[in-house]
């Protein structure tokens, strides 16, 4: 149980994001680790500071195998902190950074951990919102959970505007770009989540943001063009027919026809390659992975000469 932040001590840089720092904690009375968030306010954004605390409603609400877990959320004059789960691998980005390309047997495992998450998320009514390798978190058994709820929210009605849909372009789909498909029915919500599953998914094959050409510098009416007006998607000559099935499901520009999590759950590319040997070899292919964070994480923290979190 962490009752104070006091509790936690820092022990290095875990990562960067948009909205703040994530570091390395130990819980000083039981040695227990863990992953602490922080988010920075200005003292007078009321707006960000609202969808912070929507966030923590919502993490207190999730208790999934599939979904990194919150343990305790601290409120001071400036900062929001969460005592997350620590996850000893990193994310799918950092994996991407150092192997580029994952075997289909790695892509079928992650794509089954997302799923189950999803499927988890989905049941609760939660839209996730900001699917995106940064926010898929691997453990030491190599299991792969949905983080960061930054802006993820409950579905509460059809109430909410298109502009409350925030989130990394580059991941959504096309009726949360282009205001012309937003028909403000809540289901988009949950099929965004399912087209985000599909550019991750094809982007771990095909080594590189997965919908403009690799190598070109998209701004961001490219990018828009690409997502809401690409024509058929490039898959690489070496992709197996099941995971080309599976990616066509997920990235279906009609949302009212594309694949929901329960119909992806039963998908062949994710049932018919064995638990174990998924597992396994996602293991083997983050290894390298471990070291690089290690070494540059350790290096960022010294540079910043912090220790306490107060
Ligand atoms: P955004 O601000 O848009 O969410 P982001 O996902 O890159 O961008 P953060 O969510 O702050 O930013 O996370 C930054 C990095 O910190 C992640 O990419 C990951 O490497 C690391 N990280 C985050 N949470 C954890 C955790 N619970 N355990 C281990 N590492 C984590
Ligand atoms: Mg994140």
């Amino acid at each position: 149980n962490i009752e104070k932040l006091s509790d936690l001590e820092k022990l290095a840089v875990l990562g960067r994001g948009n909205s703040g720092t994530v570091y390395k904690v130990r819980h000083k009375r039981s040695s227990s680790i863990f992953a602490l968030k922080t988010l920075r306010f200005d003292r007078n954004s009321t707006i960000i500071r609202q969808q912070a605390g929507r966030e923590a409603e919502i993490l207190r609400r999730v208790d999934s195998p599939y979904v990194v877990q919150c343990h305790a959320v601290f409120d001071s004059e400036d900062d929001l902190y969460f005592a997350m789960e620590h996850m000893e691998r990193g994310s799918l980005h950092d994996v991407l950074l150092v192997h580029r390309i994952l075997p289909e047997d790695v892509i079928s495992g992650v794509a089954r951990c997302i799923l189950n998450g999803l499927q988890y998320l989905h049941e609760k009514q939660i839209v996730h919102g900001d699917i995106k390798p940064s926010n898929l978190l691997i453990n030491a058994e190599g299991v792969v959970k949905i983080a960061d709820f930054g802006v993820s929210r409950v579905v509460v009605g059809k109430h909410d505007s298109y502009e409350t849909y925030m989130g990394t372009c580059a991941y959504m789909s096309p009726e949360r770009i282009d205001p012309e498909r937003w028909d403000g029915n809540v289901d988009h919500g949950f099929a965004g989540d399912v087209w985000s599953l599909g550019v991750v998914v094809l982007e771990c094959l095909a080594g590189h943001y997965p919908l403009i050409g690799c190598g070109e510098k998209p701004d961001w009416a490219a990018l828009v063009c690409a997502i809401c007006f690409g024509e058929r998607l490039q898959m690489p000559k070496s992709a197996s027919s099941r995971i080309q099935s599976f990616v066509r499901r997920c990235l279906e520009k009609d949302w009212k026809k594309r694949g929901t999590v329960g119909e992806l759950l039963d998908h062949p590319f994710v049932t018919q390659i064995s638990f174990e040997s998924r597992h396994g070899y996602l293991l083997v292919w983050i290894q390298a992975v471990k070291e690089f964070r290690l070494d540059n994480k350790m290096e960022n923290l010294r540079a910043n000469g912090s220790d306490d979190v107060n």
